[in-house]
């Protein structure tokens, strides 16, 4: 690169402010200009990233609180999805790899099935056990009631 003051070619020339005139100066020029801060211009850039970085932070936060539950009613859908299916318990049990007690309590609402033998009894039965849980997680729902939009929680965060 060639100095832009005293034309030396081979040094790293660096932007600096000469009377106004930004000019590119080889190390032994600098003292006559001033030294250009490129970093404001950088700075633009940086702030866009963090701003992504916020942004995902949120998306996989609301996407966890997305979480799915046990409907309310489970127990009593699995005792009428198996009858409609005409599946003793002990049927329903095997196909599943339960014991037919475990069946019986599941059914009676003495014993929450866990996601693996819930997921195993609704492709058994043909069912829905699930639902979507719609709720924003705790850290936005606390502080704000309601028509919080995701928008509206960024702008937050950079305040
Ligand atoms: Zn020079």
């Amino acid at each position: 690169m060639q100095c832009e003051l005293c034309g030396n070619e081979g040094f790293k020339c660096f932007p600096s402010n000469v009377d106004g005139v930004r000019m590119m100066l080889c190390p032994g020029c600098m003292k006559y200009g001033k030294s250009i801060n490129e970093k404001k211009e950088i700075r633009p850039n940086v702030t866009k990233s963090i701003k992504t970085i916020i942004k995902r932070k949120i998306v996989r936060d609301v996407y966890v609180g997305m979480d799915r539950e046990l409907i309310s009613n489970w127990s009593e859908s699995i005792k009428n999805a198996r009858i409609e299916k005409e599946l003793s318990r002990e049927e329903l049990g095997f196909r599943i790899g339960e014991r037919t007690v475990t069946v019986a309590k599941i059914e009676n609402g003495d014993l929450r099935p866990s996601d693996k033998i819930a997921e195993k009894i609704e492709k058994e039965l043909s069912i829905s056990l699930f639902e979507k849980v719609k709720e924003i997680p705790t850290k936005i729902s606390s502080n704000h009631s309601s028509g919080l939009t995701l928008g509206d929680f960024i702008k937050t965060e950079e305040k």
